[in-house]
């Protein structure tokens, strides 16, 4: 089905312009993002049309970007969401769901924004995939890339983790390590968006389009529930471009009529050592101060989040809370995870579970209510995280004697 996207709107002033390659506002430099005619798709996009979709992304394709002749589909989107009763009861809720976005092309749950923004790239006549990224986005871009037949153009921080640098340079494409934070290469794509206006650099200049692809996160999590809607999500905050798109794809079901009820309430998650939206709704503060990040959790370690002022607009509006945990805590809970439920996440899902916990002590999440946490990247991409920790019980020599003996010494320490 075709899309309803009608063209670009100011989120701030609210001036609109065509489907074009444009990223900020010409009257006051807000961001924009993509609007829909969502009048003339209600009653077209039905329940049934979305079921006889494709198994990814794409089959919201009416409520996404035009992609064109063909959308860039390697896959993306349409995760399991299980649900987690051995970790509810450990938490103490009574109804856990997990979306689980390790299960991604990629392994993380950029391929959906990724196969967006590449597909209006595409349409709109770019022929290099570029991005400044905390390492996932970076990985998603070199693979969307290679799978079209793209140069691409990754940058990132020179100091991230290896497994992340090598996901991203298998895929062929130049990988460009910059002796600084997210925050540093942000600021250099943003000249060099200025120098090398083919290129498309997913987050930057095709960021209105990138942004659409988390709205599916909240489509899928809909229809998985039988098409109902959880009451409470908890969302991992890099940019917090995440947040505020699942909050959009809900408001877009309701307001087509998909599922009935109120639209959940929206709960960030945010390492403690990279937490500036987090200190600004605990402290009341008016904007969200920017801090130099330093967490394990490198890929949510955006230290002066674009999208900060919307998430803090949303979670004192509809009574939301905002989680911040330390590397500790990060690596106990993706511990847990994988011990109650079978998940391996990488330290951003460890963000994610430790957060949960934390708003469920201090009473904010309702524990009597569903909930949906967003595990949004694979435990295979932050192996450093855990290689020290994560160990063999026990090493022995090859016989049975040797064997048997260090079972019982094992068994023995983990009764004591
Ligand atoms: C990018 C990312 C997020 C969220 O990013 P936003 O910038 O807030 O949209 C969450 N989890 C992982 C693993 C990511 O890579
Ligand atoms: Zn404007």
């Amino acid at each position: 089905m075709a899309s309803f996207a009608t063209g670009l709107l100011c989120r701030e002033c609210g001036a609109t312009y065509p489907t074009e390659a444009r990223y900020s506002c010409e009257f006051c430099f807000g961001p924009l993002e993509v609007d829909y005619d969502l009048e003339a798709a209600k009653g077209v996009v039905t329940r049934a049309s979305i079921e006889a979709g494709p198994s990814s992304i794409w089959r919201y394709a009416a409520l996404l970007p035009d992609p064109g002749v063909e959308p860039v589909d390697l896959g993306a989107g349409w995760t399991p969401l299980r649900r987690a009763t051995r970790l509810a009861e450990v938490l103490g809720v009574k109804e856990l769901w997990l979306k689980d976005d390790t299960r991604n092309p990629t392994g993380s749950f950029k391929d959906r924004v990724v196969s967006c923004a590449l597909s209006s790239a595409r349409r709109l006549g770019f022929t290099t995939a570029a991005c400044a990224s905390t390492g996932n986005l970076a990985t998603s871009v070199a693979a969307h890339a290679a799978f079209i037949g793209w140069p691409s153009v990754t940058i990132i921080p020179s100091d991230l983790e290896k497994s992340k640098i090598a996901m991203t340079a298998i895929f062929g494409g130049t990988v460009l390590g910059v002796e600084g934070n997210y925050d540093d290469v942000n600021r250099l794509c943003v000249e060099l968006v200025a120098e090398h206006p083919d290129w498309a650099f997913a987050n930057v200049n095709l960021r209105p389009y990138y942004a659409e692809g988390s709205k599916t996160l909240a489509f899928e999590i809909c229809e998985q529930l039988g098409w109902t809607m959880p009451d409470q999500v908890v969302v991992p905050l890099a940019s917090g471009s995440q947040f505020t798109k699942v909050a959009k794809g809900f408001n877009q079901f309701i307001e087509l009529g998909l599922v009935s009820g109120t639209a959940p309430v929206l709960f960030g998650a945010q390492a403690t050592g990279c937490s500036p939206i987090a200190t600004a709704f605990a402290e009341g503060a008016e904007v969200v101060t920017p801090q130099k990040p330093n967490t394990i959790a490198r890929s949510l370690a955006i230290g002066n989040p674009a999208d900060g002022p919307y998430v803090l607009d949303n979670l004192r509006a509809k009574g939301g809370d905002c989680g911040s945990v330390s590397d500790e805590e990060i690596l106990e809970c993706i511990g847990l995870l994988a011990q109650t439920e079978g998940v391996f996440a990488e330290t951003a899902g460890g963000v994610t579970i430790a957060s949960l916990r934390q708003m469920i002590r201090r009473g904010t999440i309702d524990p009597n209510k569903s909930i949906v946490a967003i595990i949004s990247g694979h435990g295979l991409k932050t192996l450093d995280a855990v290689v020290d920790t994560a160990v063999v019980s026990a090493t022995i020599t090859p016989s049975l004697a040797n064997a048997e003996e260090a079972l019982n010494f094992l068994r023995l320490v983990s009764a004591s």
